[in-house]
Formats: C-alpha cells, sequence, structure tokens
C-alpha cells in the first residue's frame, strides 16, 4: 500500500465512525417522535400546573412603565376602545367599568390605535363565583393581528383541551405550563408581538409572539407566517364577565436610538 493509499484508506475509516457515531440509537428515535394533535384534541397532554408565586400584584394593578401607552387605567374605555365592526353611537363600549375595572358586556371591543412590534401588558380576572365548565368558564381572549387569539379562560381546577386553556395560543398552541391562578384573582398576560419581516413583498422573517402568564413563560418566540401588517388590539366577549385592568402596549424600539451622550467638556 502506497502513503497516499494508507491515508485514504484512513480517512475512509474515520468517516466511516464518525457516520456511525451520529446514527440516533432505535430507543433515541422513539424519544424525539412527537406525536401531532388536531385543534381541540382531548387527547392532548395537560400542561403541568405551576404556581405563578407573586411577581405581579394579586390585589392592586401596577404602574405602567414611563414610555407605555396606557389604553385603559381603570376610568374609561370611551377614549381608546370601540365595539368591534359598529359605528357612531353604537360603537361606544357597552362594557361595565366600576372599581378600576371594566367588565365584558355586549360585545367585543377593539383598539382605535394599531400597534407593530411592542409589548402588551393586560390584567384580567375571571369570576370569582365558578359557573360552567372547560370552554364555558370565564372565557375571553386577547387577539393581536395575525397571531392566534390569547385564551382567556378559568383554567384552574378545569379541564379543556389543551390549545384552548389559559395562556393558550388559540388551536395552535398549548402554553408551555399551566401557572393560573384561582377564580377571581387577578392575573397578568405580557405579551411580545413581532410583526412579519416582508422584503421586495416576500415573507423574510416571520412574525414572533412570546408570552408570559403571571410573570411565567409560556409561550417563547413562536413563529407565524403569513404577512400581516399593524394590528389593532381586540378583547373578546364569550359571553361570561371577565374583568380587565391596568392594560398597556409599548412599542419596541431598536437598540441604540436613545438620547445622544453628553458632550465632553
Ligand atoms: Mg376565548
Amino acid at each position: 500500500m502506497s502513503p497516499r493509499t494508507a491515508i485514504v484508506a484512513a480517512l475512509v475509516t474515520i468517516a466511516a465512525f464518525a457516520v456511525m457515531a451520529q446514527e440516533p440509537k432505535k430507543d433515541e428515535l422513539k424519544k424525539e417522535e412527537k406525536k401531532s394533535y388536531k385543534p381541540g384534541d382531548m387527547t392532548r397532554p395537560r400542561p403541568k400546573v405551576v404556581d405563578p408565586g407573586s411577581t405581579t400584584p394579586a390585589d392592586t394593578p401596577g404602574k405602567p412603565p414611563s414610555d407605555a401607552i396606557v389604553l385603559f387605567g381603570g376610568t374609561s374605555l370611551k377614549e381608546e376602545w370601540v365595539r368591534g365592526g359598529k359605528k357612531g353611537d353604537e360603537a361606544i363600549p357597552t362594557w361595565k367599568v366600576e372599581n378600576g375595572y371594566a367588565e365584558v358586556k355586549g360585545g367585543g371591543i377593539q383598539s382605535t390605535r394599531k400597534f407593530g412590534d411592542c409589548q402588551v401588558h393586560i390584567e384580567w380576572a375571571t369570576p370569582k363565583e365558578v359557573k360552567g365548565n372547560s370552554q364555558g368558564r370565564g372565557n375571553s381572549g386577547v387577539y393581536l393581528g395575525g397571531f392566534s387569539e390569547v385564551q382567556v379562560l378559568d383554567s384552574f381546577n378545569n379541564d379543556t383541551y389543551p390549545d384552548g386553556q389559559a395562556g393558550a395560543l388559540y388551536s395552535r398552541f398549548p402554553p408551555l405550563v399551566n401557572a393560573s391562578r384561582k377564580p377571581g384573582e387577578w392575573q397578568v398576560y405580557d405579551i411580545i408581538a413581532q410583526l412579519p419581516k416582508v422584503e421586495d413583498g416576500k415573507v423574510t422573517r416571520p412574525g414572533r409572539i412570546t408570552v408570559l402568564h403571571n410573570g411565567v413563560l409560556v409561550h417563547h418566540a413562536v413563529e407565524f407566517g403569513g404577512k400581516f401588517g399593524e394590528f389593532n388590539i381586540s378583547l373578546q366577549d364569550h359571553g361570561n364577565p371577565v374583568r380587565y385592568r391596568n392594560i398597556w402596549v409599548r412599542k419596541l424600539g431598536e437598540y441604540d436610538d436613545g438620547t445622544p451622550p453628553p458632550e465632553k467638556k
């Protein structure tokens, strides 16, 4: 064997071992196989229940950041919201506003402003007195344009299809965990939404959504295909008296878009 042939033979042997090492064993394959589920599938595993602790105040609404656009501060919906699809006087929200919260009544509402990349903070509470079950218990929801509804539901000891429970991206993804508080207690969603990036008519980066439920991460940068632009924020009327308070939005900035540094003296 010439020295050259020997080198080639050695390289072939090393490559063969490398391929063998990369091949997953049979039981590893089994572990990686993920079952797929249809929307509303009751056979889907239930998200693990997590106590959200006290990262957000349960008794009083928090104070919005100074650069937030407040969509509901506790006194009126008239300035920032309309009833979806209505005009004139019909468009005035009919929700009950009292004691710093707005309660679902007479149709869903929609923000008059539109938003692009943003951070949305929204506090909600399902009725303290438990009525109904599954999807009929404290159902409402937050809609942000082309993303799925971020489901609002009383999911404290209330079984339903996982991609329809509180914190789910409805019909698409169950929350990573169930961080629900008890019925009647205030809960919080912090949602970070990023629009799809469109260049020359093509989507070069899909839209992304991240959701925290009571400070606990339940979706991380989940991608949504399709072209969609700035959106109104909508809150669903699903026939249950769900309450909302302290709703604000921050537009997402870019790095280094602050104020110039002070001049050197
Ligand atoms: Mg809903």
